[in-house]
């Protein structure tokens, strides 16, 4: 199995330069598989590593899977404009390996949002042709009537686009609240849609992405790693 010195271990995870890992360890401020490492040339196997790093405990992993209830008021890029970026929700040392949110929510949008430094699973995620279905709980301005239901499910015409799109199902969930499926993720969709419909949203939360559903525990400005189950959920 593949053997790699401490040192460049934490490196690799996104602790920084590596003269500064090297410091880490040297300062005993790193324990790995429940002992303290103040070598930082030792070596160990990368698969079932664990380590803490000034008393916080990490698995040492490939590749970052993740999920966040993005809250309103925070923006999906790396350089916001306006509000705080979701990133800064983050431990430090993912940003620092690059990981990258799967589609943009509005800022005013909360909900189940994908993170990943897998450039692989990004893609394939994101792509308009695997179209995983996300599903939006939609809060109307005025109460949402069958037709309306009906033209969203038939296909509503937006500015800028060839041709009509639909929702790949549309219910009521309450007279203002619906939930909305879409296979695609165009730029403001849910709230084009609804406008279409003569209709306004007044909030907007993803709930679903493929079979992974945000889980009720996960608070706003939470996030945490993809368990297997929940990968699966993706494919
Ligand atoms: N559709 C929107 O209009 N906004 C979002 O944030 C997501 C989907």
């Amino acid at each position: 199995a593949k053997k790699l010195s401490i040192e460049r271990i934490l490196h690799n995870q996104g602790f920084g330069a590596r003269k500064l890992c090297r410091i880490l360890v040297i300062n005993e401020e790193v324990t790995v598989n429940g002992e303290l490492c103040d070598d930082p040339d030792a070596t160990f196997e990368l698969e079932n590593l664990h380590y803490t790093i000034k008393g916080e405990a990490w698995d040492y992993r490939e590749k970052s899977y993740l999920m966040m209830h993005k809250p309103g008021n925070y923006e999906c890029s790396h350089k916001t404009q306006h509000h705080p970026t979701i990133y800064s929700l983050l431990p430090h040392p993912l940003v620092e390996r690059g990981v990258q949110c799967i589609g943009r929510l509005d800022e005013d949008t909360t909900g189940l949002i994908l993170i990943s430094d897998d450039g692989q699973f990004i893609h394939r995620m994101s792509s308009p042709k695997h179209k995983v279905p996300k599903v939006y709980e939609v809060t109307c301005k005025h109460a949402v009537s069958d037709e309306q239901i009906a033209h969203i499910l038939k296909g509503v015409q937006l500015i800028d686009e060839d041709a009509p799109i639909a929702a790949l199902a549309c219910t009521k969930i309450s007279d203002h609240v619906i939930h909305m499926t879409l296979a695609e993720g165009k730029y403001h969709q849910v709230k084009r849609m609804v406008a279409a419909i003569s209709n306004r949203v007044e909030a907007l939360k993803r709930i679903r992405i493929g079979r992974l559903e945000l889980p009720q525990d996960l608070k706003l400005g939470e996030w945490r790693w993809l368990s297997e189950a929940d990968l699966n959920a993706l494919k």
